[in-house]
């Protein structure tokens, strides 16, 4: 007789958004040793920003729930969550018990209809809305990690998968547990396995006898990480001190100080029509635009449309104010590098 198998653990899945399964992604095995929460690149919010957040139901317990373990990010992260009823939050929750626990990641929350959820809080258990907030901040998951050492014993995971309370198709387990970020798309740190970003699965899931708990509080790497450098720095001014840009004018000289790190510029759009952003130099580094008069209203990114490995963006602008990210790849060298800015 055999005995019953124990439940699946419940999963928690990333919302794909299409743009990310069509890019290519490389299988590299990375350098020894693990690597940690990991934020696939260009997915994070401008530093200091304010997010808004709806909730589209729920009852009063859950809402204090999630706002609750929102706000475990908020203590350590240069971000505010603003809670309330605007239509076009960045954030926006349903409880839909039948839809499992998901999140988009970060910036991808602006590919969303205004009127569908960015988030789903089907259970509640432990830190669960600690954990999809993290995603809300540009957080994946800790297995995600290229580097991660785990060896999946993928028979097992896909039955396991496959029943209640996931009822995951291959394809879904695929994409949320065996894929892996590739070591150019993310930002890490060492392994973690406190972390609030990591699944909790059995042993016999892995060939190599790797088994993790569930992390229901924020771990302290999770909290230097999403203070440090390549996240969200309290010791970032953010937009207020963005460095300006002048249409058409000198361009500005730049320096990127740590891996990983943000810089803020901005620029006044004086009139409707094309404008053309682009960074020059040796120094690899991403660009994300947002506006009009938005700090959170992405309108494009770019990684290496550029000369060389510079990005290069250009848009359709409405006239107004804009902002503009540079985030430094963290596997390149630092340096010096300038951006400008055009109409066509
Ligand atoms: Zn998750």
């Amino acid at each position: 007789m055999t005995a019953k198998p124990a439940a699946a653990p419940k999963m928690c899945f990333d919302r794909i958004v299409s743009r990310d399964v069509m890019r290519p992604h490389l299988t590299t095995t990375g350098p020894s040793g693990m690597t940690r929460a990991i934020s696939p690149r260009g997915k994070t919010w401008l530093n200091a920003s304010t997010l808004r957040v709806r909730f589209m139901g729920g009852s009063a317990a859950e809402q204090a729930t999630a706002r609750e373990q929102a706000c475990w990010w908020m203590d350590y992260a240069n971000l505010t969550f603003d809670f309330g009823n605007v239509p076009d939050a960045e954030i926006r929750i349903t409880f839909d018990a039948n839809d499992g626990a998901w999140s988009t990641v970060g910036t991808d929350s602006r590919t969303v209809l205004p009127n569908q959820p960015t988030m789903n809080l089907g259970f509640l258990d432990g830190g669960t809305a600690g954990h999809e907030f993290g995603h809300a901040i540009g957080l994946a998951h800790e297995h995600s990690s290229p580097a991660g050492g785990i060896r999946w014993n993928e028979p097992v995971v896909l039955a396991a998968l496959a029943g209640p309370p996931n009822y995951w198709n291959e394809e879904t387990t695929r994409h949320n547990v065996f894929y892996k970020y590739s070591l150019d798309q993310i930002n890490g740190t060492a392994f973690d396995p406190d972390s609030i970003m990591l699944y909790a699965f059995p042993a016999e899931w892995t060939k190599n006898g790797v088994a993790t708990h569930a992390n229901d509080i924020l771990s302290a790497l999770d909290k230097e990480f999403i203070t440090g450098a390549k996240m969200y720095p309290k010791s970032g001014a953010g937009p207020a001190a963005a460095a300006q840009l002048a249409v058409g004018g000198d361009r500005v000289k730049a320096d990127i100080g740590k891996p990983g790190e943000e810089d803020l510029f901005w620029f006044t759009a004086g009139q409707d029509g094309v404008y053309q952003i682009d960074t020059r130099g040796k120094t690899d580094i991403y660009m994300k635009l947002f506006g009009p008069n938005s700090q959170t209203a992405l309108i494009d990114e770019d990684d290496d449309s550029g000369y060389g490995l510079n990005p290069r963006i250009s848009a359709q602008l409405l006239a107004g104010d804009y902002y503009v990210q540079i985030r430094h790849h963290e596997r390149s060298g630092t340096g010096k590098y300038t951006i400008g800015v055009n109409r066509r």
